[in-house]
């Protein structure tokens, strides 16, 4: 087993995003000395990436709320979110001396919108604390009895130590280091894990040639979605291949689910949400002083030309023919056709993972004692909006103090808190 310079037991932990970093972090403060491997040539590649387009930390809603976002996990989550949640990761990220802001949509981002300033100052705060990282070290298998083992330098190198932490990430972006690869190990060792599939990810529509070749990257603003019941107002955009965005991924696992079931999910758009339908048969019923209906629906309801191209997509002629009060119920449902998920390479995430009956409460494998696992390995799935890098750090939080409880053969606090 190695030991630090003062004789003490070293935490090994794999994967270097988030949640192995905040877990090192956690660790590191309790004097313990830590190790990452990481089987990229630098740490958090994923994190970079999801700071590309404006990295959204956590949610500024209600706890509760917060918690609802992960659906069947969420009592699940539900004491790590509590023991290191929103407020906590403020705090720490205030401390690494970034700002944060609320955005209009309660969404929280740091000041500077992009992740690298972030990451650069906490991994120099690791290193100030003693934490040793091994990039390039690819892990395959093993545990901390059987010693682990690594792809490193064209050959397997074999670690040992006493205490494993596994953050190696869902299975999207595999470019970036996160591949799935532990899935295999993990099920030959008996952890039960739910298969690794795409969530937060774009769908694919059979669009008419006509709608791609015209209305590709184009956004529906303001309108309203609904599919099996689940209903909310948001935005997507266009591509050519189907539709992506904020509103398809808050559904993700809801179209999932349909796609399973039946082959399609019928998505219901509408695309005039803040207005009733008899409001809009008044409109709709108006004279047309001889205006054509895209021009009306353009200067009356204020529809984008992608809107009503949407419209006639979903209804074809039958839109030129119908009466006012069709004409209504059409604008607030355009049935669309989801043939199937895009695919997981380009996912924002991917939901399938270890089965919370294959660990303890405090993150451990019933299947290898000694093993903790934390970050989007977990079965847990959520939408975008800052519930995913929350649900890292919160289980990268809870498993570092799991272990730190296990050296220390005690119990462990509720408030993990900076
Ligand atoms: C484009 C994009 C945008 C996103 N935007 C947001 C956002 O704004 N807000 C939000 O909440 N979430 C966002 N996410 C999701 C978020 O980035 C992830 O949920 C989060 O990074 C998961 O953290 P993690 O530490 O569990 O895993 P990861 O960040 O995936 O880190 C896992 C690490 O393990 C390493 N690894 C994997 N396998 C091995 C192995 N066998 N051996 C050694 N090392 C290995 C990888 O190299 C990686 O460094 C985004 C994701 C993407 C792709």
């Amino acid at each position: 087993m190695p030991v630090s310079e003062n004789n003490s037991p070293v935490v090994t932990i794999v994967g270097g995003g988030p949640a192995g970093l905040i877990a090192a972090w956690v660790i590191a403060r309790h004097g313990v000395k830590v190790d990452i491997y990481d089987g990229q040539p630098t740490m958090g590649r994923k994190f970079l990436m999801a700071g590309r387009g404006g990295l959204n930390l956590t949610h500024s809603e209600t706890i509760e709320r917060f918690l609802g976002r992960y659906g069947g996990a969420s009592d699940w989550l539900s004491p790590m979110v509590d023991a290191f949640g929103p407020d906590h990761l403020r705090q720490f990220v205030h401390d690494l001396g970034q700002e944060t802001f609320v955005g209009t949509s309660g969404r929280v981002f740091p000041r500077c919108f992009k992740a690298s300033p972030l990451l650069r100052v906490w991994l120099k705060r690791l290193v100030d604390m003693g934490v040793t990282f091994h990039p390039r070290h690819r892990w395959i298998g093993g545990d901390q009895q059987s010693g682990m083992k690594f792809e490193h330098g064209g050959g397997v190198k074999t670690v040992t130590t006493d205490n494993v932490l596994l953050c190696l990430g869902g299975g999207s972006w595999p470019r970036l280091g996160s591949d799935g690869g532990w899935v295999t190990p993990l099920r030959l060792a008996g952890v039960p894990i739910a298969p690794l599939v795409a969530s937060n990810c774009a769908v694919n529509v059979d669009w008419t040639e006509h709608m791609c070749s015209r209305f590709a990257g184009m956004p529906l603003k303001r309108i309203g979605l609904g599919l099996a019941g689940a209903r909310i107002r948001s935005e997507v955009v266009i591509t050519s291949a189907g539709l992506e965005g904020t509103g398809i991924y808050a559904l993700s696992s809801e179209i999932r689910n349909q796609l399973d079931k039946d082959g399609v999910a019928i998505l219901e758009i509408d695309l005039v949400p803040d207005r009733s339908i008899d409001d809009l048969e008044h409109i709709l019923a108006e004279d047309r002083r001889k205006k054509s209906l895209s021009t009306f629906l353009t200067r009356r309801l204020k529809l984008s030309p992608q809107a009503i191209a949407l419209a006639h997509e979903g209804y074809s002629a039958a839109l030129g023919q119908v009466n006012a009060k069709q004409l209504a119920h059409c604008l607030k449902l355009i049935p669309v056709t989801i043939t199937g998920l895009a695919n997981m390479d380009r996912a924002i995430s991917t939901a399938g993972g270890i089965m919370r009956n294959g660990v303890d409460d405090q993150l451990m494998l019933h299947a290898l004692p000694g093993v903790f696992v934390a970050g989007e390995m977990l079965d847990y799935d959520a939408p975008t909006g800052g519930y995913l890098l929350q649900a890292a750090f919160s289980t990268g939080c809870w498993a570092a103090h799991g272990i730190i409880a296990r050296m220390r053969g005690g119990s462990s606090p509720l408030n993990l808190g900076a």
